[in-house]
């Protein structure tokens, strides 16, 4: 336990299909002027450097953010487009950067509190010991820090008490890193009590894809999780290679818990363009279903 730092990932492919979806749940939701609360169960440190510490030893943004962007530029000078949802994430990226140079990249917290609107809030949980006092110090220095609040707590068992939030407007992202394989039954409980809740809550969940069983399970345990409580459900994976025997992650997924209308037609439109920018072989493909729950 807490050997997992985000750093790590940072600006991997599974940080961009993630922050991608979660970027489109979280401006749909603020279409609308009502208070919006998010909540973000798993928050890593808020902000990373892709040019020193971890992410510089195990440079998973070389064959991400990195090749994202090197792609969108060649589109650019082509005089086609990477289409909107991905100029969108990756203005996300860039905002936190110089226009020189792409050497930070922001987790979900600090992509979060950029989106913030002055009615909105944003709740952070973080039970690393060395994580949640870097979180606290990078939150400190935003504009938008007396909006969020950040917890040194558990959030599978915390999140019910947060639910339903007051404006009964939320989008919940579940993050966790699994590295305890208790994780999975974790999250599956934590879901079932949220949906009890705040049923019409937005709940963004992201998975590795392993060869563990657990992993392999989740998004059929998801599905059941949503049917019990007649809920409507995407489920979209993106693989990015297909290297058996490698340790490497290769394909992660997202299974979004009412989602709204327009996330298909996003993804549509982004996931086909991921696979070109950011695929290695012929075993790069990804996934995309969805289910509509019948009123
Ligand atoms: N959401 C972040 C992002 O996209 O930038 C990355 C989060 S990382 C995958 C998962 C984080 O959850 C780790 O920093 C880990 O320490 C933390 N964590 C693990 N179990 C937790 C729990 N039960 N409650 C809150 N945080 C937890």
């Amino acid at each position: 336990m807490f050997s997992y730092r985000h750093a790590f990932h940072a600006g991997s492919h599974a940080d961009i299909l993630k922050h991608l979806t979660m970027i489109h749940l979280a401006e749909y939701l603020q279409e609308k002027p009502g208070a919006l609360t998010i909540v973000d169960t798993h928050a890593g440190a808020g902000i990373y450097s892709l040019i020193d510490g971890f992410a510089a030893v195990s440079k998973e943004a070389d064959s991400g953010i990195f090749r994202l962007i090197k792609f969108a530029d060649e589109c650019q000078s082509s005089g086609k487009g990477v289409g909107e949802s991905i100029q969108n994430y990756l203005d996300y990226v860039r905002a936190e950067n110089s226009e020189e140079q792409i050497t930070i990249y922001p987790g979900s917290p600090f992509i979060l509190a950029r989106l913030l609107r002055p009615q909105d809030r944003l709740k952070l949980f973080e039970l690393h010991p060395k994580e949640i006092d870097i979180l606290r110090h990078n939150v400190h220095q935003l504009k938008q820090a007396k909006q969020i609040d950040v917890y040194a707590e558990d959030s599978f068992a915390r999140l019910k008490g947060l639910l339903p939030p007051p404006s009964r407007r939320g989008l919940v992202l579940i993050d966790p890193s699994y590295e305890d394989k208790q994780d999975y039954r974790y999250l599956e409980t934590a879901m079932e009590e949220a949906l009890q809740r705040f049923a019409t809550g937005c709940y963004a969940i992201w998975y590795p894809i392993l060869s563990r069983r657990e992993s392999a399970s989740l998004p059929d345990r998801l599905k059941k999780i949503a049917a019990n409580h007649k809920r409507s459900w995407l489920h979209t994976e993106l693989r990015v290679e297909n290297a058996p025997g490698e340790r490497r992650l290769q394909a992660s997924g997202m299974f979004v818990i009412n989602p709204p209308w327009t996330l298909e037609k996003n993804l549509v439109e982004a996931l086909p363009t991921l696979v070109k920018a950011l695929g290695q072989g012929s075993g790069a493909e990804y996934l995309l279903k969805s289910f509509e729950a019948k009123p």
